[in-house]
């Protein structure tokens, strides 16, 4: 069986445009409208020798009401199958209530996490994403899904242990 690598987080962090980048596919719909992405996206990628199932999802932010509770629940079944989850946040957006959600969850469900705060491009990255370590769930990964800047390092870390 391949490793099963979930991206998690709220909308519009960048899930779909890092599994592209991770699957060199467009497959994943990728778009301005948070939430756009409604169900689990699956696609294989290879880091490294690694082969690896990469699931992007529709996204959660711990407060959902209406379609968003189904949506949440399709993220809440791709993270209880994977073995590795990326928790994506934003680093032009800073901390939210939603990204604290997130956490109490991932913490409950106990599974391997790292931390991955995207869109460092452009910006100081060590002293935007410096409040993540607040989520107390260790090491805070910094990328730019768009561009490439900081996955394979990430993935080096994330994989290293399958
Ligand atoms: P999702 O809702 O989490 O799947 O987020 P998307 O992948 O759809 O991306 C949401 C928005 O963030 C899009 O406008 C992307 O172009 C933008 N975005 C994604 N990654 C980056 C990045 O590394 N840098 C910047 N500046 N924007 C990004
Ligand atoms: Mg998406």
């Amino acid at each position: 069986m391949l490793p099963v690598v979930a991206l998690v987080g709220r909308p519009n962090v960048g899930k779909s445009t890092l599994f592209n980048r991770l699957t060199r596919t467009r497959d994943a719909l990728v778009a301005d409208f948070p939430g756009l992405t409604r169900d689990r996206k699956y696609g294989q990628a290879t880091h490294a020798e690694h082969n690896f199932i990469v699931v992007d999802t529709g996204g959660i932010d711990g407060t959902e009401e209406g379609i968003e509770v189904e949506m949440a629940e399709q993220s809440l079944l791709a993270i209880d199958e994977a073995d590795i989850v990326l928790f994506l946040v934003d680093a032009r957006e800073g901390l939210t209530a939603s990204d604290y959600a997130i956490a109490e969850h991932l913490r409950k469900l106990n599974k391997t996490t790292f931390i991955v705060a995207n869109k460092v491009d452009g910006i100081d990255g060590d002293s935007t994403t410096a409040e993540f370590y607040n989520l107390a769930m260790g090491e805070v990964h910094q990328i730019a899904a768009a561009h490439g800047r900081g996955v394979s390092l990430l993935l080096d870390q994330a994989l290293m242990p399958v």
